[in-house]
Order: C-alpha cells, then structure tokens, then sequence
C-alpha cells in the first residue's frame, strides 16, 4: 500500500481510498472501488500486542473485555444451530476451530452440542482463562497451526477479522485447515450499508486501533476470493433471534434519523468526528467454502 497524500490503495482490492474517519492520531481511509474502511498507516505488531494486552484485562483493572465477550456470547446458539443445519456431518462428530476464541465459551458450547471443538487465540489471560475451565484452547497465531496434523469441517472466526492487520494471510491459512467442503463462518460489522450511508462514520465499528478494518460487503467477496473461497451466503442483518433483528433495524432507522434531522437543521457541519460510538451498526454473517476439486495451491 503506497500512501499519496490523503490518498492511498485498498490493501482489499487496491482501489483508491480516501479518509473517511479520525479518531486521536488514527486514520481510516475508505476505499472508491470495494467501499471497505482501513486504518493507515496500520500498527506496529508491538503497538497492537501491548494493546491487546491492556483490551482483555477485567473492568477492575482498566479493561473492557467482559463487555465485549457478553455482547458476542449472546449470539452463540443461533449460530450453533446455523453450523448444524448448514454442515452435514457422515456420523463422526464435526471438527470444529474456533479463531479468536477467547475465554473459550463459544468452543464450550460446541462441545456441548456435540462436536469435536477447539480454539485458538493470541491472548494468553484469555487462554489460561479458558484452560482452567476445562475448554480445549491454546494459545497461538492459526498461521502456526500444522495442517499436515490439523483438518477441520468447520473454521470460524467471530467478531476478529476487523482485529487483524493482514486478514488474507489468516483466511489463507483457515483455508489450508479446511477439509475438502469444509466450511468458514464469520461475522464482522457492516461499513458503507444503508446505516453507515445515513450517519457516515459513526456506526460503532469505527474504533481504531481496535478495529483495523470496516468491511464492505463487496469487501468480504473481493477478500474471500483472493482467498480462494466460494462465497455461500452473506447476512446483512445478523441478530441472535428474529426479534433483535427487527428492533434493531427500528432503532438504526430510528437513531439514524434523528441525529442526521439534528445535524442539518442545526447546521453543523457534518464531520465523521462529529459523533463517536453510539451503539449502532449492523453485523454480517458469512458462510464461505472450500472447493472439493483437488488442490493445486496445497502441499507445495
Ligand atoms: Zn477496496
């Protein structure tokens, strides 16, 4: 990615990208061509390690990971039943890797429902965490995992794609560990959809330097293909129940309108600054595969 100015390349698809949000010293440009967001420059990975080890501290000690792991787990069920209707396993238990784990509870609940599951993540407070729970997690990068040793039916990857500073390198990787079929679930938060339109900026997903990334979904195709994925599905409203899904569009709408009513009648000049972190933003699920043609890419 060569920066020109205010002007750099979409490190997704190599569009010309502008700046679209600020917050502190960080910049998020957003791309013409795939509408995907990024940070640049992008962090050290010393900058994001001490980072990262400050995010997963408890509330008493100055984090705020609890929040975080509470507000994904509630969607873990949904997704469970999602994984079971869309995987057809021939008897012997899915084998699950969950990428980004945590502390473990979305693993525990697939053992729970049955499968043969696992996690790994970055976080060694997380992992130690998980450990004494009895959950099967270790501690590492997916890129160290021997896929020669590892296969799985199912990869997925929840609320940690917009984390990473080179997500292609890990769904390339996640790839390598797929079993011919097998199948990649993840979900990230939506940039450039109708809500991001109506309040430009200010839907929560825009929170460097823990989010690297807003993709697009025109973004997640482009990155997935690179990949070498097959894309089966993208839902662009995905909620832990129905319910959610409705009162939550109502709320966007809602919210949406009114602060965009309040801005233009008071004349303020719109700025993506303006207005940070409401709760706002829609996530997208993605299902994506792996072809079953032999490989070409593979054991070389
Ligand atoms: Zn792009």
């Amino acid at each position: 990615m060569v920066a020109d100015g205010i002007v750099c390349h979409c490190p997704i698809c190599e569009g010309k990208s502008e700046v679209y949000y600020c917050s502190g010293q960080h910049q998020m440009f957003k791309c013409k061509d795939c509408e995907t967001a990024f940070l640049y420059p992008m962090p050290s990975a010393e900058f994001l390690d001490k980072f990262y080890a400050q995010f997963h501290k408890s509330f008493e000690t100055g984090g705020g990971y609890e929040l975080f792991e509470a507000a994904s787990s509630r969607s873990f069920n949904r997704k469970i039943k999602i994984i079971k209707q869309r995987v057809k396993s021939s008897g012997e238990k899915i084998r699950l890797l969950d990428v980004g784990c945590g502390k473990g509870y979305f693993v525990e609940k697939c053992v729970e429902a049955g499968m043969d599951a696992q996690g790994i993540d970055l976080s060694s407070t997380a992992i130690e965490f998980a450990r004494n729970a009895g959950r099967p997690c270790n501690r590492g990068r997916v890129e160290d995992i021997d896929s020669k040793k590892h296969q799985f039916d199912v990869v997925t990857f929840w609320a940690t794609i917009e984390h990473l500073p080179d997500p292609l390198s890990a769904l390339i990787k996640i790839r390598e560990l797929l079993t011919p079929g097998g199948a990649l679930f993840f979900d990230t938060g939506i940039g450039s959809d109708w809500l991001d339109n109506l309040l430009p900026g200010v839907v929560q997903w825009y929170d460097p330097p823990q989010h690297l990334f807003v993709f697009s979904p025109e973004g997640v195709r482009v990155i997935l293909r690179k990949a070498d994925f097959e894309v089966k599905s993208i839902d662009l409203n995905f909620e832990s129940s129905n319910l959610r899904k409705v009162l939550k569009s109502i709320r966007g709408l809602f919210f949406g309108t009114v602060v965009r009513s309040a801005t233009c009648l008071a004349r303020v000049r719109q700025s993506p600054t303006l207005f940070t972190r409401y709760a706002l933003g829609n996530l997208m699920l993605i299902e994506a595969r792996k072809g079953v043609a032999p490989d070409e890419f593979e054991n070389k």
